[in-house]
């Protein structure tokens, strides 16, 4: 306690001898949230008040020596993959601008590939497989398609087209976040947000219930849902209706990446935004001094700070705010992503040769399943590179079970997305009703690079909205302004 009160003490002394910053904006992380709310705070404020800015300076702190947090890549054999968020919707608007702006090359991850066989595995057997074609001619390739899409007909029936109009309509909903400031308000909470856009009752159950509810038929539930829920979210069907909606987005056609790495987005952003990035700082304590935030890193660092934004999960981190902040509990979810050079073991999988074991294996819940999928990233000319996601860590002796034989492993252990429940609670995106605002509230909807955007934008036009009430920036209203931000979009 004396020691929190010398540090107020030092601070406010510090403060008085060097000039406040009403208008310096501070982001705590560099991921796809951060690097956004930077990117909308430039446009916004340069399309709606060029001079003079409302924002004046842009400070961002990442602990790492590298920006883009859950976008981020790892070099096995030499080689270079996706470690963390992988796939993009073909309608992440965000994303899509970003990569024109930002002049990236759009990539096809090898997962989407039509032509790649799945397996559903039990912990004992395949359940389901659909069949591989080996051949390289489309027009073979294009027949053992449609006898997949028959043979998976015949096993879920129409309940398929229920799942895909489900999922059409919670993205149609989505699609929402992209229209123009006339009819599309700021929000000032995650509810308010999800009310707007007719999304917010599909996290009030979870996405079995909304399911049953769609009529879709429990094979199908317990099934491909799951499989894709556990490969997306290393959960069940019990996540909550959005989250379940947003996986299943993700499984469709048309998905993508970029070329060279996801992360580069966020690096473009941050460069082309002028900002101040402080690497390999961690921010500690955020304190609120009356009428600006002081910010203390680990670098034994002071920093004054007229807004403050937390783009990261809270969840696990020990900043210590003052005055106290408060927001629900929450659990990570943390998923195990293991990469290796080598071969599967078919006789793990109870097969006679390789070539039988489906190149993406998905899973049931089951006790007796340790993981949550397997995946082939490459195919070299004698061995591939697999990406395997579970749970808990894959130790040695099971991955020596799995594999026949292993070049190198890779083992990350990410804190990788909330452990999602239905009811969903949200902690406010103004933690403290002044100018501390908190991104990744959003994340209890969803976790994905352009649920990120989304909220980072809306927090963005949050921040000049309340600026322009708090300190007379009068002419900035970003609920009426007559430029649409879509012709914004098309420039970027
Ligand atoms: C294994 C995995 C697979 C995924 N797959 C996909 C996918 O295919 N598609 C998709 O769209 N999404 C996917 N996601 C989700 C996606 O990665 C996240 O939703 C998104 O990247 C979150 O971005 P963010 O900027 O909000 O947070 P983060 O990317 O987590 O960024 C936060 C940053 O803050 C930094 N930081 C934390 N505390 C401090 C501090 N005190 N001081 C300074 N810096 C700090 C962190 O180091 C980090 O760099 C996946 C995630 C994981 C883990």
């Amino acid at each position: 306690m004396e020691q929190r009160i010398i540090a107020i003490v030092f601070c406010f002394l510090l403060l008085q001898f060097s000039p406040t910053h009403s208008n310096t904006v501070c982001i705590i992380g560099s991921g796809i949230g951060g690097a956004s709310v930077a990117h909308f705070l430039r446009q916004y404020s340069a399309a709606y008040h060029p001079s003079p800015s409302p924002i004046a300076q842009i400070n961002m702190f990442e602990r790492k020596g590298v920006v883009g947090g859950r976008m981020a890549t790892v070099t096995i054999a030499g080689e270079t993959f996706e470690a963390g968020a992988s796939i993009l919707h073909p309608k992440n608007y965000h994303a899509v601008n970003y990569t024109k702006y930002l002049d990236l090359q759009l990539k096809k991850p090898k997962s989407s590939d039509d032509s790649l066989s799945l397996g559903l595995w039990d912990g004992h057997k395949f359940v389901y497989k659909t069949f591989n074609s080996k051949s390289k001619l489309p027009i073979v390739q294009r027949l053992v398609s449609l006898a997949n899409s028959i043979m998976m007909f015949l096993r879920y029936g129409f309940s398929l087209f229920r799942m895909s109009s489900f999922v059409e309509v919670a993205v149609n909903n989505f699609l929402r976040y992209y229209e123009g400031f006339n009819s599309r308000p700021v929000f000032e909470s995650v509810e308010e947000m999800l009310k707007w856009a007719g999304l917010y009752d599909l996290t009030t159950q979870t996405l079995g219930e909304e399911l049953v509810k769609a009529g879709l038929s429990p094979l199908l539930i317990q099934e491909l849902v799951t499989v894709i829920t556990r490969i997306n979210y290393g959960q069940s069907v019990n996540i909550s209706g959005f989250a379940g909606a947003v996986s299943l987005a993700g499984s469709g056609g048309g998905l993508w990446s970029i070329e060279g790495g996801n992360w580069q987005m966020a690096a473009g952003l941050i460069n082309r935004s002028d900002v101040l990035l402080h690497l390999h700082e961690e921010i500690e304590s955020v304190s609120y001094l009356g009428d600006v935030y002081v910010l203390n890193s680990t670098q034994g660092k002071s920093y004054n700070c007229g807004v403050t934004v937390v783009a990261t999960p809270l969840d696990e981190l020990n900043i210590d705010f003052n005055p106290r902040i408060s927001i629900p509990p929450r659990k990570l979810q943390h998923t195990h992503a293991t990469f290796v050079r080598g071969l599967l073991n078919p006789a793990y999988f109870g097969l006679n040769s390789l070539s039988d074991i489906p190149d993406l294996v998905g899973t049931k819940e089951s006790h007796d399943v340790p993981c949550s999928s397997i995946s082939i990233l490459k195919k070299h000319e004698n061995d591939m590179t697999y990406k395997v996601f579970s749970r808990e860590t894959m130790t040695d002796a099971l991955l020596d079970n799995v594999f026949s034989t292993r070049k190198e492993t890779i083992k990350i252990n990410w804190a990788a997305y909330p452990h999602y429940h239905a009811p969903e609670k949200f902690a406010p995106f103004i933690l403290d009703n002044q100018h501390l605002y908190y991104v990744n509230a959003f994340e209890n909807a969803a976790s994905t690079m352009e649920t990120s955007a989304v909220a980072a934008e809306n927090i963005a036009r949050l921040i000049l909205s309340r600026l322009s009430q708090g300190v007379g920036l009068s002419s900035l209203d970003l609920k009426r302004v007559g430029r649409d931000p879509s012709e914004l979009h098309t420039e970027l």
